[in-house]
């Protein structure tokens, strides 16, 4: 059996993502001897029986819990303290990171202190400082989106991986799962958004949306799948109140008059 064939039967075993397993072999029916692991959005499959050629590796589409896996060197322990790079400087130094931010609606949340925004001279990223979920007067890390084509990943994110960027107002009622933290920032006038950033929910994301007592799915039109997924898995960590909000365009695109208009007038909304 070449690659092509092997690959389609291991498909055909429909192991879910991220488990690494051992089973009987479909190729030499030795028993227990096929090993397949499906980490880091690969599919990799090998056999322990000696004349068995049962072996290969398929790549999948690289998402970002794959490009942090890959780029963060070790694991930071959350407990680190995130000290601000020298090479963030303020936002006024470079006019590409000010273009970004006019183009994409976060100049209101920047100019407003609902976003903490710099410029990163060394890696040249506009960048979106994260504040602590439960002291916002501290900093545990930063995402960067890159100003330039060839600057790889586009999304980058320093010091505490775990903790989401998040801007909004604190008398906010309502929250929006957004893919980015531009897109955090154009909803924050009227609701409190929740970057992502193309990774899947994790246990502070869930424990920081607990407060709020409504909470919208917003992803890009084409992860329509992914956001009933969260939206389901939100529901069943307890919270009730999710919806997901389907999109005719990045959040980003819109500015707050027109956020206001999609959430019905959001929070001033009479419930
Ligand atoms: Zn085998």
């Amino acid at each position: 059996m070449n690659y092509k064939q092997q690959l389609e039967v291991v498909q055909g075993l429909f192991i879910p993502p991220d488990t690494t397993i051992r089973l009987d072999c479909p190729f030499c029916s030795g028993k227990n001897t096929l090993s397949v692991d499906t980490t880091n959005n690969n599919i990799k499959w090998h056999c322990f029986h000696a004349s068995c050629s049962a072996k290969g590796k398929y790549q999948g589409e690289k998402d970002m819990d794959y490009v942090n896996a890959t780029f963060k060197k070790k694991e930071e322990s959350s407990d680190i303290e995130f000290k601000i790079p020298d090479s963030f400087k303020i936002l006024d130094s470079n006019s590409k990171a000010k273009k970004y931010i006019h183009k994409n609606n976060c100049w209101e949340a920047w100019s407003w202190g609902r976003a903490d925004i710099k410029y990163d001279v060394k890696q040249d990223r506009v960048v979106f400082l994260i504040r602590d979920n439960e002291d916002p007067t501290t900093f545990v890390g930063a995402v960067g989106r890159a100003l330039n084509s060839i600057t790889y990943p586009k999304w980058y994110m320093y010091g505490n991986k775990d903790v989401p960027f998040k801007c909004g107002l604190p008398e906010h009622k309502e929250a929006i799962i957004v893919e980015d933290c531009a897109s955090a920032c154009a909803v924050s006038n009227i609701l409190t958004g929740v970057a992502i950033l193309g990774t899947s929910l994790k246990e502070s994301h869930k424990q920081y949306l607990k407060q709020y007592d409504k909470i919208y799915v917003g992803l890009d039109r084409d992860a329509t799948k992914k956001s009933y997924d969260i939206a389901n898995e939100l529901k069943s960590y307890g919270l009730q109140n999710v919806h997901v909000k389907p999109l005719s365009d990045d959040l980003k695109y819109f500015n707050t008059k027109e956020i206001k208009e999609m959430f019905n007038g959001g929070e001033n909304e009479k419930r």
